[in-house]
């Protein structure tokens, strides 16, 4: 994960390694480095600007040119940065309801189905009774993807294959639910190769009709800076609660996982790092700091 960015920041610090004292102009270009890094990453410019600027300031502020160990405050300095960046604290999702219900939203292919199977499985693993529910309806193959999932996970999936209204098929869930004795209800909504108004629509419509406890916006890291461009539609639309990064374990570039929390302003909450039910984390901005310095 991020091996590219990883070696770029190592790079730029290389210069710092066993200097007793640095100059004010090797801070100037450590910092220059750094912001090279990010923007090969794919993080937005300006978020690279603003954060490297921080770092320069904070650098000269703690007076680092006459500290013991320089270098190894620099690199103290990017990692208090980037895990700020990043959101500072990790955030939870919120499953109170009667029942809860969590949306997931986002472009087919994200992940977001795979994601879907994956938080049922979290949640059942601490004691919760969840219903899954399938309200794509249009491909019945994503109703098939959601009942294997399911049962590989052991949650039960609803599903109306004749319905082809999805506000009624997650309203048709939530009651469901009650009657069995679920707690928490996820959807998964239709997604589409791009982003187009019917979808938007179709998405904003459940969320009226089911008001549910937590919108998740699933997108997939790869993509870069389209991933940020996406979450930014999409969060206009729903005002989302938090974002899962699909795909970490590929060659991302780090981007999306860097810009997003800055640009839409709101939290990164799950990762997901493989195919595997088992594959997802909660996001913790300090970890993934640590990580990505190395
Ligand atoms: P959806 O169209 O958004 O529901 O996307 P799917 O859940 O069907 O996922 C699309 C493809 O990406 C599938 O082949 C998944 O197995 C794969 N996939 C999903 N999440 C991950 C992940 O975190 N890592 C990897 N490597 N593949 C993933």
């Amino acid at each position: 994960m991020f091996e590219n960015l990883q070696d770029k920041l190592n790079n730029a610090f290389r210069t710092l390694k066993g200097k007793d004292r640095i100059s004010d102009i090797n801070v100037a270009a450590t910092t220059k480095e750094v912001r090279k890094a990010l923007v090969d990453a794919d993080v937005n410019f300006k978020v690279a600007k603003e954060i490297t600027d921080r770092i320069r300031e904070k650098a000269l502020d703690r007076k680092i040119l006459i500290s013991v160990e320089p270098g190894q405050m620099f690199v103290k300095i990017v990692q208090e940065e980037l895990t700020e960046l990043m959101g500072g604290e990790a955030k939870a999702i919120n499953t109170k309801g009667d029942p809860a219900v969590i949306l997931i939203a986002g472009l087919q292919g994200s992940g977001k189905t795979t994601f879907t199977g994956k938080l049922a499985y979290l949640l059942k693993k601490q004691g919760k009774q969840v219903l899954l529910t399938a309200a794509d309806v249009y491909r019945p193959a994503a109703i098939e993807q959601l009942k294997v999932l399911g049962e590989q996970v052991g949650v039960e999936v609803y599903s109306e294959p004749e319905n082809k209204n999805p506000v009624t098929i997650a309203q048709n869930a939530i009651a469901h639910a009650r009657k069995i004795g679920k707690k928490i209800v996820i959807v998964d909504t239709a997604g589409r190769l791009a982003v187009d108004e019917a979808m938007m629509q179709e998405v904003e419509d459940i969320k009226s009709a089911v008001k549910p406890s937590e919108i998740l916006f699933v997108v997939d890291s790869m993509t870069g800076q389209d991933a940020v461009n996406t979450a930014k539609t999409f969060n206009e639309r729903l005002n989302f609660d938090g974002v899962v990064l699909t795909k970490l374990d590929g060659d991302a570039r780090g981007g999306a996982a860097l810009s997003i929390r800055q640009i839409v302003d709101k939290p990164i909450k799950f990762i997901s790092t493989g195919e595997k039910m088992e594959a997802l984390d909660s996001f913790y901005p300090d970890r993934m700091a640590s990580r990505i310095l190395g």
